[in-house]
């Protein structure tokens, strides 16, 4: 049978529309039905309980729930510092399961960059040693590339004039620019960030989700976890958990601009 030049119009439009999802559409995290217990005495402790979802490239989500209901395991297990009990756990096509202790470590060093409640800093010694740290372990980084790196980094977080202050020389929130100076300058393909505002005043909370937003402006994909529901509304997409499962996974379309939200709180508000 003849096929009309139309037909072959149309296919083209679909081969064409495939290779735009394909191409926008990049899967960093495949869940699937991952368990994790933990034995305690006598006692099994299901801290998740079959939790499955995935995440696209670019996507800022927000992980809450109570206290207790799983998320820091839930990010342990995202940040391949824990394995589950059971289940499938893909970062970036990778199946992590798979893999032995020093291959993950070598893909969380690479893949993921963290930002804790309490920055996690090494004292007494400068911002731009404290970001060039996660290359010391990557050897295709010379020393100067190192320092390159480090210096970009801190620059995009706005700390071009503080990278040789000592961390014990910074405020909160410049320590939180810091760590996410260090998170990021390893080019990672995802964000973990945990309680990332918690220690932080409500005007310099409001700063460094700024720079989230602007990180997610530029593509990259953040998961934050908090106990904070404010912060969803900042966010593409929020994850409810509650006893280890997933309660509820919704879009956000009306995401709103934490610069605007900043430019409205009342200056001496610490
Ligand atoms: P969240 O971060 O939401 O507060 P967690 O992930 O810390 O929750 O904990 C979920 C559940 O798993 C809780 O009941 C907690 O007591 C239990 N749990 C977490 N980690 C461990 C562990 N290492 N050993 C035993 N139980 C744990
Ligand atoms: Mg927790």
């Amino acid at each position: 049978m003849a096929i009309t030049p139309n037909e072959v119009r149309l296919c083209q439009a679909l081969r064409e529309e495939d290779n735009h999802k394909a191409n926008v559409m990049k899967e960093i995290i495949r869940l699937e039905n991952i368990r994790r217990d933990f034995t305690v005495g006598n006692e099994i402790v299901h801290a998740l309980r079959g939790v499955s979802f995935t995440i696209q490239e670019g996507e800022f989500v927000t992980i809450m729930g109570a206290s207790g209901s799983g998320k820091s395991t839930l990010l342990n297990i995202l940040g391949c510092l824990d394995t589950p009990t059971s289940g499938e756990y893909y970062l970036d096509g990778v199946s992590v399961r798979t893999m032995g202790k020093n291959a993950r470590a070598t893909l969380r060093n690479r893949k993921i960059g963290f930002v804790f409640q309490n920055y996690n800093l090494l004292a007494k010694t400068t911002a731009i040693e404290n970001v060039e740290l996660p290359l010391m372990y990557n050897p295709s980084f010379s020393a100067s590339a190192r320092r390159q790196s480090a210096i970009q980094a801190l620059e995009a977080v706005g700390l071009g004039d503080r990278m040789n202050h000592k961390s014990n020389q910074m405020s909160g929130g410049q320590m939180q620019r810091v760590a996410i100076a260090r998170a990021l300058v390893n080019n990672p393909a995802l964000l973990l960030a945990d309680e990332a505002t918690g220690n932080l005043d409500t005007r310099t909370s409001f700063d460094i989700l700024v720079l989230f937003q602007q990180l997610h402006a530029q593509g990259n994909t953040i998961i934050f976890v908090t106990h904070n529901p404010e912060i969803a509304d900042y966010c593409s997409r929020n994850i409810v958990l509650k006893d280890g499962r997933v309660v509820s996974d919704t879009y956000n379309d009306n995401i709103l601009s934490a610069a605007e939200a900043l430019a409205l709180l009342p200056v001496n508000d610490d």
